[in-house]
């Protein structure tokens, strides 16, 4: 069965108590802050529960008739646990969430006030969009945007440290118009396309009895690193960035391997119980915690659920990770690449697909070789990645991902998808014919099939494979630690729809829609054959991170967009216009709208960059230079005042004074390429990338270089190793 956020209505919140202060088991206060399972049964007439039941649980339009009940409902349950103001929660182009909160109260002529909370609201807002991007969607003048109530996500009482409680209702975001301004909207639908083929398979091989339609499924695991927020502070970079624009590698990193999985320092584990005790809270089934390789690094994981709910799990977990590191004194760093020379991070998005019954559709189940409809399933994605690998290396781009992306510890850029040895056997027996056997666990042969057989193990791991098949299921590993996972998961889905529509047509071609098992089996070897063949050169279960790897996949003819700039060009091309409209997943408007936040938002980031290494440099670290260079000079004149000769001091500071011209230089050239105007985003972005980066990395190595040579005491910021290894 696909896990769903069922809860229980355990505990009776009061203000300014949580169930971290009086721990008692998990289980019995899980999901006591959502709106669903047991506190509607108990609040909710029961034919409301059974409607609202039915939409959350099939995606079947919501009966406007129940929304009063519903809201009057929802109301009291959030007053009684504290709550006075509600909001519609969405997820706007930003990349983060929005929310703005209304109060429930409403004053009466007479001078008293009552709560409030209609169907009307609950089910429409219009917040003034005119502040969110809508890369040209929604001009100002037509600002009106409406959110409307996903009722299949659960809405949830978020609860800030203070106490203050507010009521979250998770909505689509869109324009007057009907388009969607948002990550959310896109998202169901590409589920819903993806449903829609899959059933087709489905139905072909006779499994789609009792199913209603098929739901994409996703666990991410979200790695973050965690600082001092006395020392995040004093560091404009981290404040403004999220990441370390200049800093030294420390002299020791994670060259000893020893902080993956090891013991959880006690500050961090009290945070990571109390955010776990939160989330649960909320209805988010988190599972696994642990060290992550770099110091200071660690990763919170879920069990994965249905898509939809998973993706706005995903950014609650951000929401609260950040929000409760700064009551224990931390600062959550969530972005891709905070400090330069070690482990950045990313956010595992484990993806697959399931019936509305719960059958995992990318589990070999039995016998791989004879599981037909896994073969057909597996094949379909092996197409997609191939098909459209520019679509979905674009859709993980942005300018934090580009630190980390084809760098030595994250996969490549280049999309390609490890398969392991069992699947990558019963390829090529597919490729030649008719597969006979199933691999299992490397060099056994288990040609007797009343042996145990247990194919996931068959599965190694390959952690340098963006795209890995791992057991039953693909972790798309490329996406990034900030991201807002909606956006992959789109373009995955309807990529993966589409695929699944080819293959579906050409088996009822060949075997017509009705077929007979005789007649299907022939039809999936010869069109997975021909898939395959065509196909299989995206497949690769060697070393992802070695250069060789680049040499063979450009044999291949395999794309290998190294940066953002270079990437997003995908989404402008015809075969991306096609493939997002066909399913009705984006429309070619909302294609570019989001082609242009995209670009947009690479140059503002930059931007934002630029200008804070410009200050850096000009405000803290040149003073500091000038200071030591003055000190040095000091110590050189005073030497040889006293009649002592110093040539080495004296060769000292010449080389200091070196280090400081070409900080000097360098920070120069930036204020110029930084003063340069650009007709449009577009151009931009590319000159940012060809020419601004390269210039950025010239001001870093040369404030690095004058780091290692600066007396600490005159060094103006926390350096990496005082805030990665001293605590
Ligand atoms: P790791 O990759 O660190 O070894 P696991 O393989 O245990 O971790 O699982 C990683 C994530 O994959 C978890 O969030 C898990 O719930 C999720 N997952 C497992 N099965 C599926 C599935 N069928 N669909 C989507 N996600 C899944
Ligand atoms: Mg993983």
């Amino acid at each position: 069965m696909i896990p769903t956020t069922t809860t229980s209505n355990g505990l009776q919140m009061t203000e300014n108590t949580s169930t971290f202060d009086n721990p008692t088991r998990a289980s019995d206060y899980f999901g006591c802050m959502t709106f669903s399972g047991d506190t509607m049964l108990k609040r909710l007439p029961s034919d409301v529960f059974a409607k609202l039941q039915r939409t959350m649980s099939d995606g079947t339009p919501l009966d406007p008739a129940i929304a009063n009940t519903v809201a009057v409902a929802m109301k009291d349950w959030a007053i009684e646990n504290g709550a006075t103001h509600y909001c519609h929660w969405f997820q706007p182009l930003t990349g983060i969430t929005a929310e703005k909160h209304d109060a429930f109260l409403s004053p009466m002529a007479d001078g008293s006030a009552i709560e409030k909370f209609s169907g009307g609201q609950l089910i429409v807002g219009e917040p003034d969009a005119s502040s969110f991007p809508s890369g040209g969607i929604r001009d100002t003048y037509e600002a009106r945007g409406y959110t409307a109530w996903d009722a299949t996500s659960p809405a949830f009482l978020l609860k800030n440290p203070s106490g203050i409680t507010t009521l979250c209702i998770p909505t689509a975001f869109v324009s007057w118009t009907g388009e969607a301004l948002d990550k959310k909207t896109p998202l169901l639908r590409s589920i819903q396309a993806m449903s829609k083929q899959a059933m087709r398979v489905l139905k072909l091989f006779g499994h789609d009895h009792g199913v209603s339609h098929v739901v994409g499924t996703l666990g991410c695991e979200q790695e973050y690193f965690l600082v001092e927020r006395e020392q995040a502070e004093q560091r404009l970079d981290l404040m403004m960035t999220g990441r370390t624009l200049i800093g030294a590698n420390a002299p020791k990193g994670h060259q000893l391997d020893d902080h993956y999985f090891g013991a959880v320092p006690d500050r961090v584990l009290t945070f990571m119980a109390e955010v776990e005790s939160r989330l649960f809270e909320l209805g988010v089934p988190v599972k696994t915690r642990h060290n992550e390789v770099a110091p200071s690094q660690y990763e919170i994981a879920p069990m994965f659920e249905n898509a939809n709910i998973a993706v706005d799990h995903q950014m609650i977990t951000m929401q609260v990770l950040k929000m409760m590191a700064r009551k224990y004194g931390f600062e959550c760093l969530l972005h891709e690449k905070p400090f330069a020379g070690i482990n950045g991070s990313g956010k595992h998005n484990n993806w697959s697909m399931a019936t509305s019954t719960g059958i995992n559709l990318l589990d070999p189940r039995d016998d791989t070789h004879t599981n037909m409809q896994f073969l057909v399933f597996l094949a379909a994605v092996i197409r997609a990645v191939d098909l459209h690998a520019d679509l979905l290396r674009a859709s993980i781009a942005s300018a934090a991902n580009d630190h980390r992306l084809g760098a030595n510890e994250a996969p490549p850029a280049i999309m390609s998808i490890f398969l392991g040895e069992m699947l990558t056997d019963i390829l090529n027996q597919l490729e030649a014919g008719t597969p006979k056997k199933t691999k299992t666990g490397g060099d056994l042969n288990l040609g007797a099939t009343s042996l145990p057989h247990i194919p996931r193990h068959a599965s190694d791991r390959n952690r340098t494979s963006p795209f890995a098949f791992t057991g039953n299921k693909f972790e798309f590993r490329a996406v990034g630690s900030t991201a807002p996972v909606a956006w992959p998961n789109t373009v995955l889905n309807t990529i993966v729809a589409e695929s699944i529509d080819f293959v579906a047509t050409e088996l009822e071609k060949k075997a017509g829609k009705n077929p007979s098992a005789a007649k299907l089996e022939n039809a999936v070897k010869v069109v997975l054959k021909d898939v395959i063949k065509k196909h299989r050169r995206v497949c690769f279960d060697g070393d992802g991170y070695g250069e060789a790897w680049h040499k063979e996949a450009e044999k291949r003819g395999l794309p290998n967009k190294r940066n953002t700039a270079d990437s997003l060009g995908a989404f402008k091309t015809k075969v991306a216009r096609d493939v997002f409209s066909k399913y009705h997943v984006l429309s070619p408007r909302e294609l570019e709208a989001r082609y242009d936040v995209l670009v947009e938002n690479y140059c503002t980031v930059m931007g934002i960059e630029i200008r804070t290494l410009v200050q850096m440099v000009r405000t803290q670290v040149m003073p500091a230079a000038l200071r030591t260079q003055e000190e040095l000079a000091t110590t050189v004149s005073a030497t040889l005042a006293a009649d002592v000769d110093c040539a080495e001091t004296q060769a000292d500071l010449k080389s200091y004074v070196g280090l400081v011209n070409e900080l000097r230089s360098s920070v120069t050239e930036l204020e110029k390429l930084n003063a340069k105007h650009h007709k449009d985003d577009e151009t931009e972005m590319h000159f940012l990338q060809a020419t601004v980066v390269p210039c950025m990395q010239r001001v870093r190595a040369a404030c690095d270089a004058l780091e290692r040579v600066t007396p600490g005491d005159n060094w103006p910021m926390p350096t990496y190793a005082e805030m990665l290894l001293m605590k």
